[in-house]
């Protein structure tokens, strides 16, 4: 997405550090961190796929609240599961946790009061659920963790079926982030290269343990072709409305 003004954005990245002083002292206090991933998406969508969807969505939650800036997306994550795929970058999770804490640490001392924290790649959700309360207690920050990963998905699926698409069990790569990043970024999608992979339900459990080459060879699970902008749209609405009411829940409840 191109912005005519650079203020106009609400990536803390793209602010001076003149404007985030502003922005705090005009009532933004809250820090979306979306945690993201490198890692094989399959032979059609780019390794960034989980970071692009994550600030995606921090953005789109960021407008809805109107008192939010983006931190920038951690990458990479937690991605062992992956590393028999070229390209893919991991880190453990102790590290991750740290990064996390480093952010937040920095956040509280600059005034934000409420942390967002947003994993949008599966192996993220774990550490983030372990980060979360030790982050609280450390900084005095409020902290939603919107790290549910059933729901999460679910999410993404009521995005498919507003669509009139197949929902799926797991989603890595197949038609649901191939719909979102066509929705995000349609050139990084290879539509030559669409393959189906892995079909049907997926035991999670041996995913991480022996990892996604065990049961798909081209690192996909579901088909990349049941896809489209549409109900990428709708995934990122959808997920979008529910989060900025969740952020909002949570922070009447630390008031
Ligand atoms: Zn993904």
């Amino acid at each position: 997405m191109s912005h005519s003004n650079p203020t106009d954005s609400v990536l803390l990245e793209d602010r001076t550090w003149t404007e985030v002083e502003t922005a705090l002292e005009s009532g933004t206090d809250t820090a979306i961190v979306p945690v993201g991933s490198l890692e094989q998406h399959g032979p059609h969508l780019p390794l960034a796929t989980d970071s692009l969807i994550g600030e995606e969505l921090a953005t789109r939650i960021a407008r809805r609240l109107g008192d939010a800036l983006v931190a920038p997306v951690i990458r990479p994550g937690c991605s062992g599961h992956h590393m028999a795929f070229p390209g893919t970058i991991t880190v453990s999770a102790s590290t991750l946790i740290e990064v996390l804490r480093s952010y937040c640490e920095s956040l509280a001392e600059h005034g934000f009061e409420t942390v967002v924290l947003l994993p949008s790649h599966g192996g993220n959700f774990a550490p983030v659920n372990t980060a979360a309360p030790e982050i609280a207690d450390e900084t005095g920050l409020g902290v939603v963790a919107l790290a549910d990963m059933e729901r999460y998905m679910d999410l993404m699926n009521d995005g498919m079926e507003h669509a009139e698409l197949t929902p799926e069990p797991v989603v890595h790569a197949g038609g649901t982030e191939t719909s979102a990043i066509l929705a995000i970024r349609p050139e990084l999608v290879r539509n030559s290269a669409f393959e189906p992979g892995r079909d049907g339900p997926v035991d999670t459990s041996l995913l991480l343990s022996r990892g996604f080459k065990s049961i798909t060879d081209n690192g996909v699970l579901g088909d990349p072709s049941r896809s489209s902008e549409a109900a990428g749209e709708a995934i990122l609405e959808t997920i979008a409305d529910t989060y900025a009411a969740d952020v909002r829940t949570g922070r009447d409840a630390f008031e």
